[in-house]
């Protein structure tokens, strides 16, 4: 289960609405505790496939990856997760979702409706490289 409070989730879809029609990403910055996932804090970053038409995937380079995971470890927190938007798509994993995630990490895809948050979901990627829904708690 992720546990995040309300105006964290908040700040997650000002930072994704803000982003539209682009897709926006941020990492999830928190602690585990037996089983439990606690958001602290939130980072967005830029989504550098922005560029090359950032509507349907995200690219954070791996130095930006590694100064928010420098960021995490400075304030005792660990990096738990990404957060991405889904412009005007359902909030499920795409190929590409799948493709990249890291085996550790949270994944919550928010849709965005013309510029709207409309639905959120957090998915854990499984060892069949598959992805397994994980309860979103907003506390
Ligand atoms: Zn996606």
């Amino acid at each position: 289960m992720l546990h995040i409070s309300r105006g964290l989730f908040e700040q997650i879809h000002c930072h994704l609405q803000r982003c539209y029609p682009a897709e926006g990403v941020g990492f999830l910055l928190g602690v585990e505790e037996k089983g439990h996932r606690y958001v602290r804090r939130i980072r967005d970053v830029q989504n550098e496939a922005e560029q090359g038409g950032g509507h349907d995937r995200y690219v954070v380079q791996p130095e930006t990856a590694a100064h928010v995971e420098d960021e995490a470890n400075s304030m005792g927190l660990s990096v738990i997760g990404v957060f991405h938007s889904h412009p005007d798509q359902e909030p499920l994993p795409s190929a590409f979702d799948l493709d990249r995630a890291l085996p550790w990490f949270s994944y919550v895809i928010v849709r965005v409706d013309k510029g709207v948050a409309t639905g959120s979901r957090s998915w854990r990627p499984q060892a069949d490289r598959s992805f397994q829904s994980e309860e979103l708690k907003i506390v």
